[in-house]
């Protein structure tokens, strides 16, 4: 049987998310989007409210909520703002190859931070790797009980922020994917420089930067899972988790466009009528709607093979392609019913639409989600 009814649970912690939004996310988004001011505050009230990091196990101090929960507060996060709800997510996005691949102390010592309102930032991307990880330049060398890790990431959403880094680096240069390995480096760590916040086109008051490491020393006890080499299938396996949730930030950011679109269709009025009264624009209205709830439906998916314990890399890898793609449609589509008001910052559809870009780009683009797709179905025909 399958059941798309939400619990009595899920229906209070959504509608604590919305109502969060609502009074601390909503009437603040345009002044922080103008500042490209991260909006810690906010961060740390949502913390307080248990909406962040739900998925992190009791007995590590998290709430052990299930994906399918932290799907449906990621929505409503992202309905408050895009930037928000990234700026709301990058810690967890760290601690899930720990949390997936880390040792018992690790979790304990790294995800008991989490728990208690520490972020984190992931630092996988480099200057010249992105979607291609192989051409990671970044190296740890083991000395005595330390690794040394010397290298440059880039875009690492969080790193301002953040108490401690989940980096790849490679212990075995020559071993291709197999030769990369987790680091779990405490952010204060000597030879850590971060760089200059990027000045992005959306999602402004998330915070991007540049991270270089120079001769950071690791202990040995923070190798994640105490594996050499194991690196990849941890970082790819973190993937699995983290896109499901982008595709929810993306379903929530086209639902807050959407609800802008419909009130302010019903309220313009062009030739004699509200314009949601002529047919183009309902329709577009329309295609709105359905478009998002196909999109959730996939996420919700993705989530539950997450929370059988299923291999979810097609049904991550769907949601977060379809999500992304459709809330570029949705966003742009909205700013097309407001007319010249859309193009104007003095709405926030524009801000939405700068920021549904970023989803058809981070955690592997909508061509990599692609490859992905056709990769996986490839042996079933
Ligand atoms: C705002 C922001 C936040 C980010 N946060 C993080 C973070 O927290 N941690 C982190 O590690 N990284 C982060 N990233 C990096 C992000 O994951 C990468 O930008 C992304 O993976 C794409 O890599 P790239 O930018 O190097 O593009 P490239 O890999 O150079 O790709 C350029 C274009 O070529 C296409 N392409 C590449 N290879 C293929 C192929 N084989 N077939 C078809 N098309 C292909 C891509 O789809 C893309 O359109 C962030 C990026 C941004 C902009």
């Amino acid at each position: 049987m399958v059941d798309f009814r939400l619990s009595e649970e899920q229906m209070m912690i959504r509608d604590m998310a919305r109502e969060f939004c609502d009074e601390e996310v909503i009437p603040n988004a345009e002044e922080w989007d103008k500042g490209g001011t991260y909006p810690l505050d906010a961060i740390s009230k949502a913390h307080e409210l248990g909406l962040l990091n739900v998925t992190i196990p009791e007995k590590y101090g998290g709430a052990g909520m299930s994906t399918v929960d932290e799907m449906i507060i990621c929505e409503e996060l992202s309905r408050g703002d895009p930037g928000f709800g990234t700026a709301s997510y990058h810690t967890m996005l760290a601690s899930f190859p720990i949390l997936t691949g880390g040792t018992e102390e690790q979790k304990s010592e790294y995800l008991g931070r989490v728990a208690s309102g520490k972020l984190a930032a992931y630092c996988v991307t480099e200057p010249d790797a992105g979607s291609d990880v192989q051409s990671l330049k970044t190296e740890a060398v083991r000395d005595g009980d330390d690794y040394v890790i010397n290298g440059s990431k880039a875009w690492i959403s969080g790193a301002g922020y953040a108490d401690w880094f989940f980096v790849l680096a490679y212990t075995d240069k020559e071993a291709g994917y197999g030769g990369l390995s987790g680091f779990i480096v405490d952010a204060d760590s000597p030879g850590i420089e971060l760089g200059k916040k990027e000045e992005n086109m959306g999602q402004r008051c998330s915070d991007t930067r540049g991270v270089n490491f120079t001769d950071v020393r690791v202990p040995e006890s923070n190798l994640v899972g105490g594996v050499e080499n194991g690196g990849w299938m941890n970082a790819m396996k973190a993937f699995d988790h983290s896109r499901p949730a982008v595709a929810a930030a993306a379903v929530g950011n086209a639902r807050g466009a959407m609800e802008e679109a419909w009130t302010y269709a019903k309220q313009r009025k062009a030739f004699g009528k509200p314009i949601s009264k002529h047919q183009s624009i309902s329709f577009i209205l329309a295609d709105m709607a359905t478009k998002i709830e196909a999109a959730r439906l996939l996420t919700l998916s993705a989530a539950n093979a997450l929370d059988s314990g299923e291999k979810a890399t097609l049904k991550s890898a769907h949601a977060k392609r379809f999500a992304a793609d459709m809330c570029m449609e949705v966003t742009t589509d909205a700013v097309q019913v407001l007319g010249g008001y859309g193009y104007s910052e003095e709405y926030p559809v524009a801000r939405r639409m700068r920021g549904a870009k970023i989803y058809q780009i981070f955690e592997g683009t909508s061509q990599i989600q692609r490859m992905i797709i056709s990769r996986e179905l490839e042996g079933s025909f």
